[in-house]
């Protein structure tokens, strides 16, 4: 399995936000489309960063409710670490236990053409396992 897999199940929606918006939009933005975090793309839809609802929890930590106020710039993570279609999963899931980030653009020749979370890599991985003991079953019984 790679990356490009589990994107022809998902889509390639992105939900983005500026640099320039307020963090109350991105919570919005979260909280509207049940996802862990969005990104952030500058005016020529280059990847700008990242702000994830670990960051909001930060910045509330921070700056107390006066944190929604703030312009997700000053909060996002900016060196955002992407990975290609043709990744293994397996690979994927071992970078984001040890960096510690649920989140992964897809980029392909340039293009952002996707993002994948935890929660789509460990259905993927479940997938593979379960169909992996299954055609064992079948091998077995033959
Ligand atoms: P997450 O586990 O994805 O909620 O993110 C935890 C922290 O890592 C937050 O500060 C995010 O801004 C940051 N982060 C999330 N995804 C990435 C990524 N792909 N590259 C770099 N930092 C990230």
């Amino acid at each position: 399995m790679v990356v490009s897999d589990i994107l022809k199940v998902k889509g390639n929606a992105i939900i983005s936000i500026g640099a320039q918006d307020r963090v109350a939009k991105a919570v919005q933005l979260l909280t509207a489309n049940r996802i862990g975090a969005v990104l952030v793309l500058g005016e020529r839809g280059d990847i700008a960063g990242i702000f994830s609802e670990r960051d909001v929890v930060n910045a509330l930590h921070r700056h107390g409710e006066a944190a929604l106020g703030h312009a997700v710039g000053e909060l996002m993570t900016t060196h955002v670490v992407t990975c290609s279609p043709r990744d293994p999963v397996a690979a994927i899931m071992g970078m984001m236990t040890v960096q510690r980030f649920r989140h992964v653009p897809v980029i392909d020749e340039g293009r952002l053409i996707g993002i994948i979370s935890i929660g789509d890599v460990v259905k993927s991985r479940i997938e593979e396992a379960e169909a992996e003991a299954e055609a064992l079953r079948r091998y077995i019984a033959s």
